[in-house]
């Protein structure tokens, strides 16, 4: 069944009205007719199941016939900072990550991140979110994780407000399964810090620790950025839910 995401002023007296590119696409693209059933999510976690009784080009109403709460998200929410990688690297991040079940991701600038922030880096913040949204809609998220303005990992981690782990390559003692037996019980929300290719300096790791936010290791092999960030997030999701 199509998904939608919608925001809650779209829901009026037990209808749904939709228009603009999502109008468009369930018309013209999606082809749907009227009496067709989609389903639609006010990204807080209540899915609606709806039948379509207008449909023109650019306006979409429908009934709710059926509302239920989306079960599909986490119930420890983890938030991504993330070393920006070269090129399209980050879009692969967000779709992953959505799907894993992340909470928000927040693109951050490191001493070895190549990327330059500059005027048009808010239209890749636009792009991120995009991007965020159909994963969510692909793999039946509650909420669509929002994707925040990039910040420089001295902000990151002097003003990141949950427990903090951050992955390290020389970690040596540490590993992420000693960093989830201590905090289990305890836990609801996690702060996730992962480098870009270049990796964290060892000035930043310091800065990390004196902030509280612990290194440890993901293993013996170095994994790319990319590939560091799903496996962090799916060992801390399978051990804490
Ligand atoms: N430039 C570094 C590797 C950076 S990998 C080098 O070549 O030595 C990018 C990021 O992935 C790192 O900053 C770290 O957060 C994470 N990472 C990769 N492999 C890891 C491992 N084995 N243990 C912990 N973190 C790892």
């Amino acid at each position: 069944m199509s998904k939608f995401f919608i925001n809650k002023k779209q829901i009026e007296n037990n209808m749904v009205t939709i228009s603009d590119v999502d109008a468009k696409h369930i018309a013209t693209v999606l082809r749907h007719k009227l009496g067709d059933v989609i389903q639609v999510c006010d990204g807080d976690c209540h899915d609606y199941v709806c039948k379509i009784i207008e449909i023109k080009k650019d306006l979409v109403c429908c009934e709710i016939i059926e509302s239920k709460t989306n079960e599909a998200e986490p119930n420890t929410n983890i938030i991504l900072y993330q070393g920006v990688p070269k090129s399209d690297k980050m879009d692969l991040i967000i779709q992953k990550c959505v799907e894993l079940g992340i909470q928000k991701i927040v693109p951050v600038i490191t001493e070895h991140t190549v990327v330059k922030i500059d005027k048009d880096s808010h239209k890749k913040i636009e792009r991120w979110q995009k991007i965020s949204e159909s994963a969510a809609k692909q793999s039946g998220r509650g909420i669509v994780p929002e994707i925040g303005d990039f910040i420089t990992f001295k902000e990151a981690v002097r003003c990141h407000k949950n427990i903090g782990v951050i992955p390290y390559e020389k970690e040596r003692q540490n590993t992420l399964s000693h960093f989830t037996s201590n905090i289990k019980g305890q836990a609801q929300n996690i702060d996730l810090f992962i480098g870009p290719e270049g990796g964290f300096s060892e000035k930043e790791i310091q800065l990390s620790i004196n902030q509280n936010v612990m290194p440890v290791s993901l293993g013996k092999r170095i994994l790319r950025s990319e590939t560091a960030g799903f496996v962090a997030l799916t060992i801390l999701l399978y051990e804490l839910g």
